[in-house]
């Protein structure tokens, strides 16, 4: 595959992806590991003619599968690369690490401090309860989602916890149940900045639904044929919800 330049403004990515001028002036650019560039340029850059800038949310419908997910990758470094320019103990300027295995890591010249990119990681788990046509699901609603959207249950793990230990700690927090027979589902590293979403599958074990209303809208269990407005395909909440309606047929 050719090298595509992937250009973000804060961001915002410019589209189409890698039909945009060599002279773009970039405020920082990384050559990731597949061997596309990554490039940031300044809020005041004008947008060149022919050229859209659009988040990574509204530019799923606009790019391939693989090239969205190259986007995401290269904003993620991106972003990192552009909130670790100084070290965090000492405040000298960050330099790139050296060597073979220095990968895309930086190191502080003063006192030694090495730093590399890591993912803010979240479980996702769709819950489920009964058999055939009583099959339901537990379904919420945040108030960050579309009007009418309800999906699965999300939350970043903590420091020091298990995936599993997220699930179950989420689970009763959010909706104040338990759950049990965990299946691993899936992961999506997810851009928003820097999140890598791993999806599970459990079966409700106790409890009735009490949603947090600190986090939370509304929270209820939904028929596999009842379902409200589900989440984009842009999610793994969505493909996990596709395989259950296919499961059920
Ligand atoms: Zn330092």
């Amino acid at each position: 595959m050719s090298e595509l330049r992937i250009i973000f403004q804060g961001d915002r990515l410019w589209l189409p992806l890698g039909a945009v001028p060599l002279e773009v002036e970039a405020e920082l650019s990384l050559r990731l590991a597949e061997g596309h560039l990554a490039l940031k340029v300044a809020g005041d850059h004008p947008v060149p003619e022919g050229v859209e800038a659009l988040g990574l949310r509204d530019a799923f419908p606009h790019l391939n599968p693989a090239d969205w997910a190259r986007a995401g990758r290269a904003y993620q470094w991106l972003e990192w690369a552009a909130g670790h320019r100084f070290c965090g103990s000492c405040a000298t300027a960050l330099e790139p690490c050296a060597g073979p295995e220095a990968g895309h890591g930086r190191r502080c010249p003063a006192c030694g401090r090495t730093v590399f990119p890591s993912n803010a990681t979240a479980i996702i788990v769709l819950i489920q309860r009964g058999a055939g046509v009583n099959r339901e699901l537990a379904l919420a609603r945040s108030p960050h989602f579309k009007p009418g959207v309800y999906s699965a249950i999300a939350g970043f793990t903590e420091p020091g916890e298990s995936l599993e230990h997220a699930v179950h700690r989420e689970v009763a927090e959010e909706l104040g149940i338990r759950v049990h027979n965990l299946r691993y589902f899936g992961s999506q590293p997810w851009p928003f900045p820097n999140g890598l979403m791993v999806a599970f599958l459990a079966d409700h074990l106790a409890g009735e639904l009490q949603p947090d209303p600190t986090e939370l809208e509304d929270a209820r269990w939904f028929r596999l044929d009842e379902l409200p407005q589900l989440p984009s395909s842009l999610s793994i909440a969505r493909w996990m919800l596709d395989a259950a309606l296919d499961e059920s047929g």
